[in-house]
């Protein structure tokens, strides 16, 4: 940060420090960029909110070296199982039960360098926010509400308030980024609206302390307990090692929320046995599927909830977001140094936004088999007619909700088709399957994962800007006119050489490029046409037009 009169200068301003704008400030922060987050807020969040950090986002915290703190930060015993149980109540009869959901059993998978962390967001932020400490060129104000707005060609000007000493101070920056959340101040000054369905759903979230719960109740360990009873259809579950536990339950839309005295008795019908317990925070909150017409103006950008919102089932709103800001942020941070064209900061809406929408069609799906849709009122009933009630509730529950906690091919398997910074190669994508992933390193996809012989996962060999693999020592008069060209060009280039006949076929290419966010940008058995002309499309330089034509396998001809 730079002072300058009563003002502030950076290269960049991020509106929020939600878990979004965080994630976007290690990101711009780890490569160099001089960054100022406002936050309005005086302090943290409390509220749990998301409380899966899924596959795709540990990998990137583990690029960002921060993957231990996470697992350290998170509140349940290692051990703890990743699994879900349905059950009529939690002092009920099961109903279903499906393990290592969302990938978070502490397993090696070949597919993923990281399993998914059960923890909540604040504690998420809280690791973000120290590791942030870290990076002198971020500074975080609590306490500075963004009010007001103006750009011009060179940059933007905003008016922040700082809220304590109620005295405006303005700062100047290359760009702005609003990852202002849902009601986002960035996005209402730009005049940008959100389309979708608005609050098709309200929710009421509890946290109470019980003291004795844990471990108390006749069911299996799990993360969540989705509760099916004609009473108060529910999911809760447990916050920490002690007996702070989590309540979320469908509101009809319009209805108010819980006093504390309905609150206790919807606890207690879900919890189905009178116990002791303290209600400590109530909030409600509202699903939303909305995606933002447009995701910037001039140099001014949305990230987060800022510009999508997603019914929560499946736990992609904060992930989704953590994936914006690594898109975002190494665009921004590439034209910020002068490696990057202005093309990188259009193609984040280009890529982004299918993603988005396809994510929520897809937490939109989840949300239309929840636990009130599940309640008959026959399952409780005593007896065999009860039992047998109870088995198909429970049958059509792991049909059905399988999609929801094992969607690794939502969490892995999306694709920037169409960016302007890809260099397609003319294959069709692999087969579209919500819980299948089919690794491929077609451009446009996120490299294939691989184990190396050391126990190293591939990802942490990647250079922090673009990493050209080189999978066949036959290629390598190739790699070394490529890696002339970006040298040439002044882009940041790591040539990683692993001559491993597996890879070769896993990538099925002998030269790739792999984007800073571990994104294939362009894969080929060897060079046809002008090295240069390759990188300037992955960085920006050029348009839509490919400039190379890329020779396949068995059209190997000498470099051109
Ligand atoms: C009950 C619930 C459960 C959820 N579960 C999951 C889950 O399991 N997995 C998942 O991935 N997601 C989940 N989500 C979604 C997730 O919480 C959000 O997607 C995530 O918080 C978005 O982060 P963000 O940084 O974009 O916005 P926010 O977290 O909303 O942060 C925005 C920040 O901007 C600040 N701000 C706003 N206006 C201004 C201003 N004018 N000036 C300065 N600061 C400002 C706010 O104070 C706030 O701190 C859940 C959400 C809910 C409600």
């Amino acid at each position: 940060m730079r002072a300058s009169g009563q003002g502030r200068e950076a290269d960049v301003l991020i509106v929020g420090a939600g878990p979004v704008g965080l994630a976007l400030a290690v990101e711009l922060g780890e490569r160099g960029v001089d960054v100022i987050i406002v936050e309005q807020n005086d302090r943290g969040g409390r509220q749990p909110r998301a409380k899966t950090t899924n596959v795709r986002s540990m990998q990137l915290l583990r690029r960002w070296g921060i993957a231990e703190a996470i697992r350290k930060a998170g509140p349940l015993p290692p051990d703890y199982p990743s699994d879900i149980v349905f059950a009529t109540r939690l002092f009920g009869r099961p109903l279903a039960k499906f393990e290592n959901v969302f990938f978070g059993y502490r397993e090696k998978d070949p597919k993923f360098p990281e399993s998914a962390q059960w923890i909540p967001q604040y504690a998420v932020e809280a690791c973000l926010r120290e590791h942030l400490g870290k990076l002198p060129g971020v500074t975080l104000k609590f306490g500075a509400r963004l009010d007001d707005l103006a750009q011009d060609a060179d940059g933007a000007t905003a008016t922040v308030m700082d809220i304590g000493s109620k005295q405006p101070f303005s700062v100047r920056a290359r760009y702005v980024v609003g990852a202002d959340g849902g009601r986002s101040r960035v996005r209402s000054l730009l005049t940008i609206r959100m389309v979708g369905d608005h609050a098709y759903m309200g929710n009421y979230l509890a946290i109470f302390r019980a003291p004795g719960l844990t471990g108390g109740h006749p069911q299996d360990k799990a993360i969540s307990y989705w509760l099916v009873n004609p009473d108060c259809p529910a999911v809760i579950g447990p916050m920490d090692r002690g007996d702070t536990w989590f309540f979320s339950t469908q509101l009809p839309n319009g209805a108010i929320p819980y006093d504390p005295k309905q609150a206790r008795e919807k606890i207690t019908q879900a919890l189905g046995r009178e116990i002791e317990f303290e209600i400590l925070e109530t909030d409600t909150w509202s699903a939303h599927k909305l995606v933002a017409e447009r995701y910037s103006d001039g140099r001014i950008l949305l990230a987060g909830d800022a510009c999508h919102l997603h019914p929560p089932m499946g736990g992609y709103g904060m992930n989704m977001g953590i994936g914006d800001a690594v898109d975002l942020g190494w665009k921004i941070a590439a034209v910020v140094k002068g490696w990057g064209g202005e093309v990188l900061l259009d193609s984040y809406e280009v890529e982004r936004k299918p993603v988005h929408q396809k994510v929520i069609s897809e937490a939109a799906h989840n949300y239309s088999f929840v636990t009130y849709h599940m309640v008959n009122e026959s399952l409780e009933t005593e007896g065999p007619v009860g039992e047998a009630v109870r088995q198909d509730v429970g049958r059509r529950i792991l049909e059905t909700k399988a999609r929801e906690f094992k969607a690794i091919g939502v969490v892995l398997g999306y694709h920037y088709d169409g960016s302007p910074i890809i260099v397609a190669d003319g294959t069709s994508p692999p087969h579209d399957d919500p819980m299948q992933l089919t690794p491929s390193a077609r451009p446009g996809g996120l490299a294939p994962h691989w184990w190396m012989e050391d126990g190293s996962s591939l990802f942490d060999h990647f250079g922090p800007d673009f990493t050209l693999l080189v999978l066949d020592p036959a290629a390598a008069p190739h790699a070394a006119v490529i890696e002339n060209a970006a040298d040439t060009l002044g882009i940041p280039l790591k040539r990683l050489d692993l001559a491993q006949r597996e890879l070769a076929t896993l990538y099925a290419a002998r030269l790739v490029l792999v984007r800073p966010d571990q994104h294939v940008a362009w894969r080929a058995d060897r060079l046809q046409g002008d090295a240069r002309d390759i990188l300037k499309q992955i960085t920006g330089h050029t348009g839509l037009a490919s400039a190379t034509k890329i020779a396949r396998s068995g059209d190997w001809h000498g470099v051109v």
